[in-house]
């Protein structure tokens, strides 16, 4: 059976002159079945092979708007024709790739021919054919089809392709997290029910859908109707959130991005206009300037260091009501519970837990719209296109740079959503390397314990540390990708096109939605995970308690104190509990009970499961200078990181010796004999890189499609970690820090 090989393109591109001189007298016209449009059909002979040659009607695009486009359509997805030579005007070159990057979606075996080059010569327009040819992963012909030239090449090419065994991979092209999600969740659909499938890729139809095919639908409804009024109305959803918060249509949307892709790739070296050009659109211009080499880098961090001021500024006052709020709760039930074990679970449980994560929510927030703002104005696809040569240099890719951003790359992000956001790199290797990667940002979580540290050891330059904390971690998470690209996800890079979408003005309502999203998925955490884990560490660091033998040795130890103390002084402390004007001999005998008190305490930490969990932690983490304390709340910060901090809290203070001169932690930890600056710096370096929290191991696991890379994240990073904290610690104290 002879092969067939279609002809597509835009109207005018030129392929009837080619289809005339490929088939000579060989062809006759006729109309498609049903249709009045008419259908030409040839054979072309050369020494070798003998194909059919179809000549499609000339379209724009491949959505069901017109009837040519349906034809079109129809005989690709029915026919299944070897091969597509897609024809393209190379003087109209971005509009005529927008049939192109159809065909590639449509997964069909495309060849193409670039047409028009004497005129888009003489218009001063020259093309790097090999690039195109390698940024769209198909065979790019140049050629003068009205002359004949390029014909043999164009048919030696298209032949090749036929005879490919492999089917070359869809394109997949990222049309924002919205559309991504809404497409996920519908493919998902449609394999579940094999809607269609039998005639048409998953993804298309989804994406038919979401573009309101008339004709797809109307075909989906008479195949399921069930299935297809779910898919609808996960549309409607998406159409409707899109209204709000872009205020566009999905279509609109969908076609910026195909465009975005275009354009980049064109960006990328593959047109040269010889003459000015006077039709640079405003996004074109702006982009000149904004993707400089040299200003866009700069243009890049004054607005990261913009954003940064933005939020440290800003967000200082709700952050103080928020702590005044959560320490008025907190000195509430202090004094309005009754002693007992539910105190402390109010307290040290809930309370420390809890409002120890929600305190940090206004800062977040403040990030959070900074970040949107960047987001949906266009401008952080510019910064990861600038990155995307950088990153490629480490085996990632331009799109990880979000992942990154989205992680806390600028500051208090979280991995989840970052693992998430891996989903628009359509590269497996690349894909991968970034998940096993994002979390070494430095998350929402991380930041308390960093600012923590970095306030009550640094505290001179805390803005110069946090910026070199920043620093690290995108070092550190660069070269662990380096070194998995190089050896367990080892591999060439796909030929990869960043989009560059148009920018847009935000709108305020858009904003402020995508920040509302992001901090209640946040505080969504701190209701559920973080609040069982707190009350979880503080059982675990409360039980089992003090043998009785041990109680009574301190119960002793107060009646000694109590007994050597005159009637009069003593019966002044009970009356004077909260005393503000104790005599000084109260004043002594107060202190020496609370010594007591504080002693009964640590002792009694020391017996609970966390404790001994911790002090036998010690006999390794001593290496890096962490003391049993530090360790139970590592142990807690896998669950989740937010719980590092509030765990040290409750840990420092149950051994403080006078826990009515409230002092800072920060403070408590400067002053405690375990800790100087380098255990500090060894532990910044360690919660930096150990491993990721208990939720970002699940979502690394699903959205890597195996519990091993789960498993393998926590095993690496946390060595990895040990070992960067015991070189810092160990290099440090032999330098005498
Ligand atoms: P179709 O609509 O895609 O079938 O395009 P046609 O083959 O009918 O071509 C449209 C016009 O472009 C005709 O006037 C052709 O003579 C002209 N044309 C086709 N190929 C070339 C070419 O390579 N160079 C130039 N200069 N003109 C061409
Ligand atoms: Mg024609």
């Amino acid at each position: 059976m002879t092969a067939t090989i279609a002809l597509a393109g835009n109207p005018n591109a030129g392929k009837t002159s080619l289809f005339n001189v490929l088939t000579g007298a060989r062809q006759h016209v006729g109309n498609y079945p049903g249709v009045t449009v008419e259908k030409k059909e040839g054979i072309y002979i050369d020494q070798e092979r003998k194909f059919r040659i179809v000549d499609l009607p000339g379209t724009y695009s491949l959505t069901a708007y017109s009837m040519e486009e349906v034809v079109a359509r129809d005989y690709l997805v029915n026919e299944e024709p070897a091969v597509v030579i897609d024809i393209l005007d190379a003087s109209n070159l971005e509009r005529n790739l927008y049939l192109t990057v159809q065909l590639l979606e449509l997964g069909v075996r495309v060849c193409v021919a670039l047409n028009m080059m004497d005129v888009a010569k003489n218009r001063g327009i020259s093309i790097n054919v090999d690039k195109l040819s390698m940024l769209l992963g198909a065979p790019v012909i140049p050629m003068v089809a009205r002359s004949g030239i390029g014909k043999k090449e164009v048919m030696v090419a298209s032949g090749e392709v036929a005879d490919l065994s492999a089917v070359r991979p869809k394109l997949e092209i990222t049309y924002g997290e919205d559309i991504d999600q809404a497409l996920a969740e519908l493919t998902d659909l449609i394999k579940e029910h094999r809607f269609l499938t039998d005639t048409y890729p998953a993804l298309w139809i989804a994406l038919k859908y979401i573009e309101e095919d008339k004709q797809i639908k109307d075909l989906g409804k008479g195949a399921d109707p069930e299935v297809s009024a779910r898919l609808e109305k996960i549309v409607d959803r998406l159409s409707r959130h899109l209204q709000k918060t872009l205020n566009t249509y999905p279509e609109a949307l969908i076609a910026d991005h195909r465009y975005g892709y275009i354009k980049s790739i064109i960006r990328q070296g593959v047109v040269t206009y010889h003459h000015k050009q006077d039709r640079l659109y405003i996004s074109d211009k702006i982009d000149k300037v904004v993707t400089n080499r040299f200003a866009g880098p700069m243009i890049a961090a004054a607005t990261i260091f913009g954003l940064y001021q933005f939020v440290f500024v800003y967000s200082e006052v709700p952050v103080g009501w928020f702590e005044g709020f959560f320490g008025w709760i907190g000195g509430f039930a202090e004094t309005h519970l009754p002693e007992g074990l539910l105190k402390s679970l109010i307290i040290s449980g809930i309370i420390d837990g809890v409002g120890g994560v929600l305190g940090f929510v206004p800062l977040l927030m403040f990030m959070f719209f900074g970040i949107s703002l960047l987001e949906d104005s266009g401008y952080l696809a510019r910064v990861a296109f600038m990155l995307d040569r950088v990153f490629r240099i480490f085996g990632l890719h331009g799109s990880s740079v979000m992942a990154f951003i989205v992680s806390g790359g600028i500051a208090g992000g979280c991995a989840v959503p970052g693992v998430m956001a891996t989903r628009t790199l359509k590269s497996k290797r690349e894909r991968l390397a970034t998940l096993l990667t994002v979390p070494f940002m430095n998350c929402g979580a991380k930041l308390p314990v960093f600012a923590l540290l970095v306030a009550a050891f640094f505290s001179e330059n805390q803005a110069v540390f946090m910026f070199f904390i920043t620093l690290a971690a995108w070092v550190g998470a660069l070269l662990v990708a380096k070194l998995f690209r190089s050896t367990i996800i080892r591999g060439a890079s796909a030929p990869f096109v960043m989009e560059l979408p148009p920018y847009r003005v935000p709108t305020f309502r858009g904003l402020v939605i995508h920040t509302w999203e992001r901090t209640w998925q946040y505080i969504r955490k701190a209701g559920t995970v973080v609040l069982s884990i707190s009350i979880l560490l503080w059982a675990m660091m409360t039980f089992p308690g003090l043998p009785k033998s041990e109680e009574h040795g301190f119960d002793n130890a107060r009646k000694k104190i109590l007994a050597a103390t005159p009637l009069n002084t003593a019966s002044g402390l009970d009356s004077q509990k909260m005393g503000d004007d104790l005599s000084p001999q109260a004043e002594s005998v107060r202190k020496a009970l609370l010594r007591v008190d504080a002693q009964e305490a640590e002792a009694a930490l020391k017996h609970s499961v966390a404790g001994r969990m911790g002090i036998a932690l010690e006999k390794v983490s001593h290496w890096a200078g962490f003391d049993w304390r530090t360790n139970i709340a590592l142990v807690g910060g896998f669950a989740a990181k937010e719980i590092v901090v509030a765990t040290m809290g409750t840990a420092y203070s149950l051994g403080e010796v006078d826990p009515e001169e409230t002092m800072g932690l920060s403070k408590k930890l400067a002053n405690s004999p375990n800790w100087r600056p380098l255990v500090a710096l060894s532990l910044i370096f360690f919660v930096m890189f150990y491993t990721p929290c208990f939720v970002a191991v699940v979502c690394i696991s699903r959205e890597a499609g195996s519990w091993k890379w789960g498993a393998f994240s926590m095993i690496f990073n946390t060595l990895l970690a040990f070992m960067l904290a015991v070189l810092i610690f160990q290099i440090g104290s032999a330098l005498g820090f």
